[in-house]
C-alpha cells in the first residue's frame, strides 16, 4: 500500500513527509492489540491517517510547510495525535498546507503546491490542501486538518470530500502550531459524514492543557447519524445565494437545500447583513495573533537559522528573512501595523467589535433556525497561479467560511453535486455552538 501511495503521491504532491518504517511497524503493533482485544470496538483502530504539517508528532518533522520550520522535530505529540494513538490510528504521514496555515490554495507552500486530484490543472483549496487531496486520491483513509477561517472546510469543498471544523473548545489545541489563536481549531476530513463523525468522537474532549477547551466529554456524534430532519429550522443567508456567488454552485447548494426540504425540514431565505464585513474584520484579527504568534520563529530556539550573521539583530533579521515565504511576511507586516499604538483602536478595536456583532447576528438567527445552510466558497477550485499574483481575490473566496470562525461556530462542509468542468461543489451547513449533532443530522440526511 505504501508503494501505491509513493507513486500516487508523485502525480498530487499531498505529502510532505511520509512515514514509511514508522507506520508499518506501528501497523504491525495495532494488529496484536486488535488481536487481543485491547483496542476494544474503537472504529479507528488500524485505519491509515494522514495529519496537516502543523499538527505536533513527537521525533517527527512538523514544518508548516515553512522554511524556518524545516529541521523542526518536536519533543512531544499534539494532544489529538495522543487521543488518535490510544485509539489505535496508524499515521502515515504529514501532509502539505499553505505556508503556517495562510491561503486557500496550498500554493504558499515552501515545499511547493499540491494538485487536485479531480484535475491536477486546479488547487486543491488551502490551508488544508494536502490533507483533502490526500483523501480524495485515496492517499489516506481520513486525515486532520486546521481551520482557522475555512481551511478544513473550503478543501474539502474543492476536492470533494467532507470536513467539520468544530466549536471552539471543542478539540484541544495543544500541539497545534498557532496561526492566530482564537480562531484556530483542528478537525476531520473524511470521505462522508459517519467517518467525520467517529473521527471527531474521538479527538474531542476536554484537555487541561488547552485553557480554551471545553468540557463536553460525553458528546458521542455518531449518535447523531440519523436519516431524519422533519421539521428541522434552515436558513438561507440572503447575501450567501447573491452576487458573487458563481451560478453553478448556486445551484447545487439550492438543490441541496430541496432535498432536505423534501425530507421535511422548514428552509427559508433572511438576511444577514453582518457578515458583510466578515472578511475585513478576519484579516485584521487573524494577521494581528499571526504577528504576535510568529514572532517566537528568531533562529534561536529551534528551526532554522541563518549561515552568516553578525551579531544577535542580525541573526533576528537574516533568519526570518530568508525563512518566512511572502504571504507569512505580508500578514505579519499588516499584523503589527494593525497592532501599533495610533492604529490599534482604528483597526484592531474595531475588527474586534465587528467580530461582536457578527456573534450577535448568528445568535439571533439561531433563534429562529437550528442551521444555517450556503455555498462553502464561492467558486470550484481555481486554477493553478490565479490567485498567487491577487492576494486579495483569494482572500475575497473566504466571504462563506471566516464569519464561522468569529463566531466560534461549527460548521461542516460536504458535497453537493459536480460544476460542468467535473469539480465538486461543496455545501456548508453552519450550528449553534455546540451544535455538531445538528448539522451531522442534517449532513447525513442529506447524504
Ligand atoms: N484562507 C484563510 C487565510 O488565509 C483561512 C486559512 C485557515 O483557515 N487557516 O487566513
Amino acid at each position: 500500500q505504501l508503494e501505491i501511495l509513493k507513486a500516487r503521491d508523485k502525480e498530487y504532491h499531498a505529502y510532505v513527509t511520509i512515514f514509511e518504517e514508522e507506520a508499518l511497524s506501528r501497523a504491525k503493533e495495532v494488529q496484536s492489540l486488535i488481536d487481543t482485544g485491547e483496542l476494544g470496538d474503537s472504529p479507528l483502530a488500524g485505519v491509515p491517517v494522514a495529519i496537516k504539517d502543523n499538527i505536533c508528532t513527537k521525533g517527527n518533522l512538523t514544518t508548516c510547510s515553512s522554511k524556518i520550520l524545516n529541521n523542526f522535530k518536536p519533543p512531544y505529540n499534539a494532544e489529538v495525535i495522543e487521543r488518535l494513538n490510544r485509539a489505535g490510528a496508524v499515521i502515515i504521514g504529514k501532509v502539505n498546507m499553505d505556508e503556517f496555515a495562510m491561503g486557500s490554495t496550498t500554493e504558499t507552500s515552501y515545499y511547493g503546491p499540491t494538485l487536485n486530484p479531480w484535475n491536477t490543472a486546479h488547487v486543491p483549496g488551502g490551508s488544508s490542501g494536502g490533507a483533502a487531496a490526500a483523501v480524495a486520491a485515496e492517499e489516506a483513509f481520513y486525515a486532520l486538518g486546521s481551520d482557522t477561517g475555512g481551511s478544513i472546510r473550503q478543501p474539502s469543498a474543492f476536492c470533494g470530500v467532507t470536513g467539520i471544523k468544530p466549536t471552539y473548545g471543542t478539540v484541544s489545541r495543544y500541539g497545534l502550531i498557532a496561526y492566530a489563536s482564537s480562531l484556530d481549531q483542528i478537525g476531520p476530513i473524511a470521505r462522508d459524514v459517519s467517518d467525520c463523525a467517529a473521527i471527531l468522537e474521538v479527538i474531542s474532549g476536554h484537555d487541561g492543557k488547552d485553557s480554551t477547551s471545553i468540557h463536553s466529554d460525553n458528546i458521542k456524534y455518531t449518535t447523531a447519524l440519523v436519516d431524519d430532519v422533519k421539521g428541522m429550522k434552515i436558513g438561507i443567508p440572503k447575501g450567501y445565494i447573491g452576487k458573487g456567488l458563481d451560478s453553478e454552485v448556486r445551484d447545487g447548494v439550492l438543490k441541496a437545500a430541496k432535498v432536505l426540504e423534501s425530507k421535511g425540514a422548514i428552509v427559508e431565505e433572511f438576511d444577514l447583513d453582518i457578515v458583510d464585513y466578515a472578511i475585513p474584520a478576519y484579516y485584521v484579527i487573524a494577521s494581528a495573533e499571526a504577528s504576535s504568534n510568529l514572532s517566537r520563529y528568531d533562529g534561536v530556539k529551534y528551526g532554522y537559522r541563518t549561515k552568516d550573521f553578525d551579531g544577535l539583530q542580525d541573526v533576528y533579521k537574516k533568519t526570518r528573512s530568508e525563512g518566512f515565504g511572502m504571504e507569512v511576511k505580508r500578514r505579519m507586516m499588516i499584523g503589527a501595523f494593525v497592532l501599533s499604538s495610533g492604529y490599534y483602536d482604528a483597526y484592531y478595536n474595531k475588527a474586534l467589535k465587528v467580530k461582536a456583532r457578527i456573534k450577535e447576528g448568528f445568535d439571533k438567527a439561531f433563534e429562529r433556525y437550528d442551521i444555517i445552510l450556503g455555498p462553502t466558497a464561492p467558486t470550484t477550485a481555481t486554477r493553478i497561479g490565479e490567485s498567487l499574483s491577487d492576494p486579495l481575490k483569494m482572500y475575497l473566496g473566504d466571504i462563506y467560511t471566516v464569519s464561522v470562525n468569529l463566531a466560534g461556530l461549527p460548521a461542516i462542509s460536504l458535497p453537493c453535486g459536480v460544476d460542468r468542468n467535473r469539480l465538486p461543489i461543496g455545501l456548508q451547513l453552519i450550528g449553534r455552538p455546540f451544535g455538531e449533532a445538528d448539522i451531522i443530522r442534517a449532513a447525513y440526511s442529506y447524504e
